[in-house]
């Protein structure tokens, strides 16, 4: 792994954590929000991971 930075969507407010990995073959894409607004796009070579993080405070 070579990072791991959180993200958070300018629309919902809704937080990730995203993580980018070496690829060795050039590769694109992005990382859509559950709200459908684009967070982050890609085109070099690496891969990335990305999970919501659930907000916690408040809950209960
Ligand atoms: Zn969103």
């Amino acid at each position: 792994m070579v990072w791991t930075k959180k993200m958070e969507c300018e629309k919902c407010g809704a937080e990730y954590m995203v993580s980018e990995h070496k690829h060795p073959a050039r590769d694109k894409g992005t990382i859509v929000c559950e709200c459908g607004h684009e967070i982050f796009e890609w085109n070099c070579a690496a891969l990335y991971s990305w999970e919501r993080i659930e907000a916690d405070e408040g809950s209960d």
